[in-house]
Formats: structure tokens, sequence, C-alpha cells
């Protein structure tokens, strides 16, 4: 297994840094970003250190596709969110903070009226988003 000591989704990945998983299987695990700026998005990752999506081998690639996949599923029944992006950005320059490959997956609504940015513009004490946030963690059990 590869791995990264001081990288945090690795350190989730062996049950060293807490997190609140809502899928895992041999290859994959998807949990909820901690993000503060970043309610309502599930991550989901290799359990392998890759630094990024240019890195990452054939096999583990499909995983990581097949389990966003079923995330995504689960994601549109119990949140019924009006669309679903799915992200993905490469190292520093791409404004990510940890290199370790990993997809976002973002329920979105029209009524959110949001800047362009995605990534890094929600407002984060958006008492929906938090609502979002509680509902991601406790409700998304039954991934098929
Ligand atoms: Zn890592």
């Amino acid at each position: 297994m590869q791995r990264k000591e001081d990288c945090i989704f690795c350190q989730i990945v062996a049950g060293e840094a807490p997190a609140s998983c809502v899928y895992e299987d041999e290859h994959t695990v998807a949990f909820a970003d901690r993000y503060p700026a970043s309610p309502g998005h599930i991550l989901v990752i290799p359990k392998e250190h890759y630094r990024d999506i240019t890195t990452l081998p054939d096999h583990l690639a499909g995983r990581v596709m097949q389990t966003t996949v079923r995330v995504a599923r689960a994601v549109d029944e119990a949140l019924e969110p009006e669309g679903i992006n799915l992200v993905q950005s490469n190292r520093e320059a791409a404004r990510q903070s940890v290199m370790h490959f990993h997809m976002h997956i973002i329920p979105r609504y029209l009524h959110w009226q949001d800047d362009d940015d995605i990534s890094i513009g929600w407002r984060a004490l958006d008492a929906q988003r938090e609502e979002l946030n509680r509902c991601v963690r406790e409700v998304i059990c039954q991934i098929k």
C-alpha cells in the first residue's frame, strides 16, 4: 500500500485521522469534506497515495469512478439536489491543499446563486448548507 506519512487523506485511510465516512471498499473510501467552505461536499479517494490524476494507475482510476458514481447516486436519492458537480483538480496551482488524488461530489441547487468558483466561494454560514452537511453525514449509508 503506497502511503505518504504527512498526508491527511492517507491518515484517514489508516484510521489515524477522523472522517465522516459514507462508503468504503477494498480500493476506495468516500467521506464528507471537512473544509469549512465546502459544505455538502463528499470526497472520493483511492486508499493508496497518488499525487494527482496524472499519476493514478488505470485500475484505480476505474475504481475511483465506480465509487464516485455509486456515491453520487446515493446523494441524488438522499438529498434530491437539482444538479451534481463532479470536480477534480490537480496540484497547488489548481488550488488544491491536499496532494492526494480526490474527486469532489457537490450537490447543487438552483436557488443557490453562488459566484462561479464552486470550490472555494461558498458562504460557509449558510443555514441550508449546514443542514446539507448534516444530511451528508447522517443519511448516506445505503450506497448500493
Ligand atoms: Zn495520501
